[in-house]
């Protein structure tokens, strides 16, 4: 059986979630990829031990995460079963609703039905009684915001999350939630948006400074760019890479434009000079100015969280290592 390594909060600093109690890791571990019913269970477990062991105490989920849809909450279940329910009090387990799941009118978007319907699930393959965060995964046009942000309040109150969030929601989303979420009472606490080097949409949008003044917390996914900015596909598309396993759609070789390699090799000058990897760059630049609570790694194998850990050495930028990275991200 696991037993956690003594010394893993000495590794790992921890960053209100905006304005609310929760402190989440500077790092936290996305299970969107790699926990599916299709991977390893034993690699999962080295994973998800060699996280907490440097000190990560968040792991996210969502329904659908696999393949096949739900697999990832029920592999994460069997590893609590085996394993880690001892530490359960010392971790942060969120799961979300929002995109497809199931057939039918009712397994998808924002509806009460839905939304409902699919935490009882997710708490049945988790073997949970309760998540820490559950999100609405994304915004849905069709539904009513009232309805979608009135069922995240009673499922707080039903006692099945004790926080919630939103995702994918832009700023003028974000406000109208927020607006609505704080007239209940709601604990709203987070908006998980996708943000990397290559994907500044939400400084543009203006929703990261929007969550900071409103002293909502914001934790960035995908923030190596599926793997792009790690470098590894620099030299062509790696077998056992997530563009080059087959398994995902999500990242495929068409993705990987001679414009984003020649950026990706300029930054990887910069981190050289830094004395970090452009992978350890990559996550210590999202963490740079405070804004954003927690960076959310994925990782399909221990040794990458360890790599990946050593970004918090050094999270300060020069304004001229700023400034040279701006001008390579025009
Ligand atoms: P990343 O951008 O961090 O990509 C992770 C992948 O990059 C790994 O699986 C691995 O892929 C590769 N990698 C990571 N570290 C290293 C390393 N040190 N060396 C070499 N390769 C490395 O994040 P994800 O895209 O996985 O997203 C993270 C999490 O964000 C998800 O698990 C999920 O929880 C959340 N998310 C949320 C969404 C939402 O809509 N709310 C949408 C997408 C993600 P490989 O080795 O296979 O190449």
């Amino acid at each position: 059986m696991y037993k956690a390594d003594e010394t893993r909060y000495d590794k790992m600093p921890y960053n209100r979630c905006g304005k609310s109690g929760l402190k989440l890791p500077a790092l936290s571990l996305g299970m969107w990829h790699n926990f599916g019913s299709v991977n390893d269970l034993e690699n999962m477990k080295k994973i998800l031990f060699e996280a907490f062991d440097c000190g990560i105490t968040h792991f996210d989920l969502a329904n659908n995460y696999g393949p096949v849809y739900g697999s990832a909450e029920e592999n994460m279940g069997r590893i609590l079963r085996s394993d880690l329910m001892p530490y359960r009090k010392e971790m942060v387990i969120s799961t979300k609703a929002g995109y497809d799941m199931w057939k039918g009118p009712y397994g998808d978007g924002g509806s009460r039905k839905y939304l409902m319907t699919s935490l009882d699930e997710s708490l049945k393959r988790l073997g949970l009684d309760y998540v820490d965060i559950f999100y609405h995964h994304r915004p849905d046009p069709d539904t009513p915001m009232e309805e979608t942000m009135a069922a995240l309040d009673q499922i707080v109150r039903s006692g099945k999350a004790l926080y919630v969030g939103i995702s994918n929601y832009n700023r003028e989303q974000t406000r109208e939630a927020c607006r609505i979420l704080r007239e209940q009472g709601t604990p709203f606490i987070i908006n998980q948006l996708s943000y990397s080097m290559l994907n500044r949409w939400i400084e543009r949008d203006g929703v990261k400074d929007y969550l900071y003044e409103n002293g909502i917390g914001c934790i960035a996914f995908s923030p190596l760019a599926q793997g792009i900015l790690t470098g590894k596909y620099l030299e062509g598309i790696p077998a056992d890479s997530r563009a080059g396993s087959g398994k995902s759609p999500f990242l495929r070789g068409s993705d990987l434009s001679e414009d984003t390699l020649e950026k990706v090799r300029a930054l990887q000058e910069i981190a050289r000079e830094r004395g970090q990897s452009l992978t350890q760059m990559a996550l210590a630049w999202i963490l740079r100015d405070g804004k954003v609570a927690s960076v959310l790694i994925g990782a399909s194998r221990p040794e990458q969280i360890r790599e990946n850990c050593r970004a918090l050495d050094n999270i300060i930028f020069s304004s001229e290592e700023s400034d040279r990275i701006d001008e390579i991200l025009r």
